[in-house]
């Protein structure tokens, strides 16, 4: 038989109830040979039986006689039931009537077994553990489920999340106090009703509605989010419906899970709303906000960015700062940079040169705060870049404005110690010879020669003096430009009339080159001013030159004359040719040799020709000579 082996194993421990020793024996035989391994106690009366219960040991099942000394299996079915209610009992007795039988079936025991059928008794053995295995198995698992309710229960009722369950009807079946807390209505106000007669709003109510048919339809879970408005104000819910599969596969009941968000919903409103403000603080911000990694590669860039170094704010990620620097100033800045990173300092007020996107210089001024982890660890840094460029071109030209300030106060008063010595010299020319020509003893000779030195000295001062009325209209803005056709040739005559006689003293060969007609050369100007410009250079041609030849002239062009005056003098070194255009720059002047007049000449020449539209130069070479030229347009605008 199958079960023969399935019962060979752990022996099995039984209580036989018998006086009789013979009985006694019977019994174990037929178990033993029916396969059993057995562990048996054997009990004679009452109170080895009792005693057998209740010391503790090990019983699968109780055997016992009907009749026994001084008591039955009644009695016996009674004591085992209080000592070992789980222990299957089986009566075995010769014939004791069928209503005995079933009496004692009735009271607990689990068969009755004749002693003149022995062969019966494994069966019924067998049959009794497997219903005790079952009934054990059973127990188990209600108390599982008894254990299990007890935690549901202790869950639903303390969860803060509203659980409800619904019929098929919509109608509230079980909901849990979480209700009460959050709306302040009892749960029993609940039960047996609908949304709808819970007064929900009707909006609602057909949403519900419509989510919890599809449920109870498809068998499929759903998510929804609502506001409502509960005694104290309006909260935000997320539900989630669960259907409930009975045994036959359909849903009668859904489980419904409403959680309170509200306080989730405010954070994540608040959480945007700084957000938001964040964002537009740095959209709209006149500067660049940035972020970069540990190695100062840019992860984050605001489109100001494409303003200053790239066209785009994804090309500058992945970059460095450094990239944009020239080298020598990416030199600087790396190792600023990297003092502020190894202290995790701030970094304040770094202004550094970048070059923009169109190859221009920009001057940032960076300001920036270390960004640590959760650990305290660096993982880069977030700032804000200010364009300065404009206040550092203007500082940096306020300095030079400064600068020219002073020197040109200095230079003022220079001239102005130059003048006095400069005036004081034909004054004293003057005053020492007209005081000696009052001597009768000159001779004619002689009186004629004070009287040229005293001209000369009077020309000298009064060429000093216009210089001054010159340059003091020009500074103060009244010179007029008088036009008039002007014959450009004649000018070139006129000037070589005046000053031929000073050059032909100075054994200097003057020539004016005239390469036009007339009449190709007639220039709607102001004369006297062309007039001085020329007198002005050639005469300066004249008296810086010792050798043989000074000529000037002009080239006739379409919309200009540019005119040239070239001289093989003592020439200017090149660190000088810009400042001799400058007022009152001839004091400046060490060598002794070029102090013969007020330094103004060229100022005054220079400001003239700019009036009449045009420019004034000079190459030179010391040693050599030079050639100053200056250029008048042809049409005159004024
Ligand atoms: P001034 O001749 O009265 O000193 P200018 O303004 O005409 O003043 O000239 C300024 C300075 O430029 C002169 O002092 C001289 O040093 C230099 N300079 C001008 N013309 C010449 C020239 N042709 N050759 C060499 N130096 C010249």
């Amino acid at each position: 038989m199958d079960w023969k082996n399935e019962i060979i194993g752990l022996p099995l421990n039984v209580i036989i109830l018998e006086d009789s020793s013979t009985d006694f024996e019977l019994i174990s035989e037929q178990l033993r040979s029916a396969g059993f391994a057995l562990n048996i106690n054997h009990a004679y009366n009452r109170d080895e039986f009792i005693s057998l219960l209740s010391n503790g040991n090990c019983c699968d099942i109780i055997l016992s006689d009907f009749n026994l000394p001084g008591f039955d299996a009644f009695e016996a079915l009674e004591i085992s039931k209080k000592l070992r209610p789980d222990t299957p009992f089986i009566c075995i007795s010769g014939s004791i009537g069928e209503e005995i039988a079933i009496e004692i079936l009735k009271n607990g025991a689990v068969d009755y077994v004749l002693k003149d059928r022995p062969n019966r008794l494994p069966f019924a053995v067998k049959r009794a553990l497997d219903e005790q295995k079952e009934k054990s198995a059973l127990k188990l698992a209600e108390e599982e489920l008894k254990r299990n309710e007890a935690k549901f229960r202790t869950l639903t009722e303390n969860i803060p999340d509203i659980i409800v369950r619904f019929d098929k009807n919509l109608r509230h079946i079980y909901i849990n106090p979480a209700i009460e807390k959050i709306t302040g209505i009892r749960k029993e106000h609940f039960i047996g009703k609908t949304n709808e007669d819970l007064n929900m709003p009707m909006e609602l109510v057909s949403i519900w509605n419509e989510k919890m048919n599809y449920v109870f339809q498809t068998g499929e879970q759903r998510i929804y989010e609502f506001d409502f408005e509960t005694n104290d104000s309006t909260h935000s819910f997320l539900s989630m419906l669960v259907p409930e599969f009975s045994e036959d596969g359909a849903v009668h009941t859904l489980l419904c899970v409403t959680r309170d968000i509200t306080d989730r919903k405010r954070i994540e409103n608040d959480l945007r709303k700084s957000e938001e403000r964040l964002r537009d603080i740095i959209f709209s911000s006149a500067d660049w906000v940035w972020e970069v990694d540990k190695e100062g590669r840019y992860t984050f860039s605001s489109q100001k960015v494409k303003e200053l170094l790239v066209a785009s704010e994804k090309e500058i990620l992945g970059k460095t700062p450094f990239d944009f620097m020239p080298e020598e100033e990416a030199k600087r800045v790396s190792e600023i940079f990297a003092g502020v990173v190894t202290k995790r300092e701030a970094i304040v007020d770094l202004e550094n040169w970048n070059i923009g996107k169109n190859g221009e210089l920009i001057c940032l001024l960076t300001n920036g705060r270390p960004i640590l982890n959760e650990v305290g660890e660096l993982i880069g840094y977030r700032g804000i870049d200010k364009n300065i460029t404009e206040r550092k071109l203007s500082e940096q030209e306020l300095i030079k404005a400064k600068e020219r300030a002073e020197e040109s106060d200095r230079l003022k008063s220079a001239f102005l110690a130059n003048m006095s010595h400069e005036i004081r010299t034909p004054m004293n020319g003057i005053l020492g010879f007209a005081g000696l020509l009052k001597n009768s003893d000159l001779s004619g000779e002689q009186q004629q020669e004070y009287i040229r030195i005293i001209e000369k000295s009077g020309e000298r001062m009064l060429n000093i003096i216009n210089d001054i009325v010159s340059i003091s209209k020009i500074e103060s803005g009244i010179v007029d430009v008088r036009l008039s056709d002007t014959n450009i040739n004649s000018q070139m005559q006129h000037v070589y009339d005046s000053l031929v006689f000073d050059a032909d003293s100075k054994g200097i060969n003057l020539s004016c080159v005239c390469e036009a007609a007339d009449n190709e050369v007639i220039v709607r100007t102001d004369s006297e001013k062309i007039n001085g410009i020329l007198t002005n250079l050639v005469k300066n041609a004249i008296k810086y030159t010792f050798t043989v030849k000074v000529e000037y002239g002009y080239t006739a062009k379409d919309d200009l004359i540019e005119f040239y005056v070239k001289d093989t003098g003592i020439g200017i070194p090149k660190e000088r040719q810009d400042a001799i255009f400058e007022r009152f720059i001839q004091a400046d002047i060490v060598d002794k040799m070029a102090r013969q007049g007020a330094g103004l000449g060229l100022a005054i020449s220079k400001a003239y020709v700019e009036m009449l539209g045009g420019k004034i130069w000079v190459e030179s070479e010391e040693g050599v000579g030079s050639l100053f030229s200056f250029t008048l347009p042809r049409n005159q605008v004024h």
